[in-house]
């Protein structure tokens, strides 16, 4: 099997030409972020910001050339019109890049200039934990229903580029369309707008891009994605506190965080470093929600308080941010958010969809002011 080297795909890209500059896109420098792994290649192309509408048929053109290598298995390119975003140029970016971005641009990034307001969105919050596997998104999607249920009207990004679980959780499949061919609509699903990662990558595309890649993906879903209106947009982030959620805290203009976490991992100061992380951004810390608390045994009904329960609320009085609630350890949470069918949507009379109801209610006022909910929250009994 021959190999896919970096060489040949720069060589197979030199045959693509910028059609507004004349010269082809490798010797202009627009070429960033080449991985290559297992025949799968991502690319990022760089181009000025007010070029990018127009410059599909160059990004196609640009996974074409590739594609027709031999033994290359998938290609995937994104047009990254703002790479100045990055707090710091991957180490394998071209050194050409700079020269061609818009003119003279500041020697530093300023981060902030991606923070600006998406029309149409009155506010963002993010989900965030200081590690993996906490229900994070399992509280980010049923805290987006909370807020539905609350009467809000509400999207839904998936923040999580390498490891997409929106599709999954809300049990959502395909991929969205884009009826004017310029923007892509949203997904839906229980009433909220929806788009991850996982809808425009077959599941089976490994994740192996990074830096500039990512970002662009990031503001992609954020800025050309007709989100229409909504009073609330929650913002699945990667877990975990390192660059790559601080850059992305950077990317997104975040009226606030919520940090999730389990007993155990407030001991091991995850939590804290989230906060951390939140504070160096400048977004202010909503609150702790404290995920799998207590056991709740489904056969006796007996609690058990396996993992130190209670933990997260001392450490947010500690901290002296706001403890917005605890959530049980059940199969019940388990299984619906495992099978697409989130508690807070299927159950709405169950204990713990009141939970996420309620922890939506307190967000909401603490990014909106005190009496801010447009109506009281729907309890639905079935
Ligand atoms: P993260 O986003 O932090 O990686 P997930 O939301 O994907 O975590 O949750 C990890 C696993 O834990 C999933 O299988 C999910 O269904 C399960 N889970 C999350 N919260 C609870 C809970 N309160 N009770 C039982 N299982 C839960």
């Amino acid at each position: 099997m021959a190999e896919v080297t970096e060489q040949r795909v720069l060589d197979a890209l030199r045959q693509v030409r910028d059609p507004e500059k004349g010269a082809d896109i490798v010797s202009l420098g627009m070429i960033s972020g080449l991985v290559i792994r297992d025949g799968n290649v991502g690319f990022a192309i760089e181009v000025e910001p007010e070029r990018g509408p127009r410059l599909e048929p160059l990004r196609k053109a640009a996974e074409q050339a590739v594609e027709i290598l031999p033994d290359v298995l998938s290609v995937t390119a994104v047009l990254t019109a703002e790479t100045k975003a990055a707090p710091r140029p991957p180490a394998d970016r071209p050194a050409a890049h700079a020269a061609h971005g818009p003119a003279a641009g500041p020697a530093r990034p300023n981060p902030m200039q991606q923070r600006g307001a998406i029309p149409g969105v009155r506010t963002i919050v993010a989900v965030a934990s200081g590690k993996g596997g906490v229900g994070k998104s399992t509280t980010a999607v049923n805290l987006a229903l909370g807020f539905h249920a609350n009467g809000l009207k509400v999207g839904i990004l998936d923040a999580d580029i390498y490891g997409p679980s929106m599709p999954r959780m809300l049990g959502i499949s395909g991929r969205p369309a884009s009826p004017d061919g310029k923007k892509l609509a949203p997904m839906q699903n229980y009433g909220l707008k929806v788009m991850s990662m996982g809808f425009l990558v077959p599941e089976d595309t490994p994740m192996i891009w990074r830096g500039p890649m990512v970002m662009s993906a990031l503001q992609q879903m954020l800025r050309e994605v007709d989100w229409g209106e909504l009073d609330i947009m929650v913002v699945d982030l990667p877990p975990g506190t390192g660059d790559a959620q601080l850059t992305m805290a950077q990317q997104v203009p975040l009226a606030g965080a919520v940090i999730v976490s389990t007993p155990q991992d407030i001991a091991l100061i995850d939590a804290r470093k989230g906060l951390n992380m939140f504070t160096k951004v400048d977004v202010p810390v909503l609150g702790i929600v404290e995920n799998m608390s207590y056991f709740l045994c489904p056969h006796c009904g007996e609690r058990s308080d396996i993992f130190n329960h209670g933990g997260a609320r001392r450490e947010a009085e500690h901290l002296g941010v706001e403890f917005l609630g605890e959530v049980p350890l059940d199969m019940a949470i388990r299984e619906t958010s495992d099978d697409g069918r989130p508690i807070t949507a299927t159950d709405p009379a169950s204990p713990y969809s009141r939970i996420y109801r309620e922890m939506a209610a307190r967000v909401w006022e603490k990014v909106t002011g005190p009496g801010a909910m447009p109506t009281p929250p729907r309890i639905v009994v079935e």
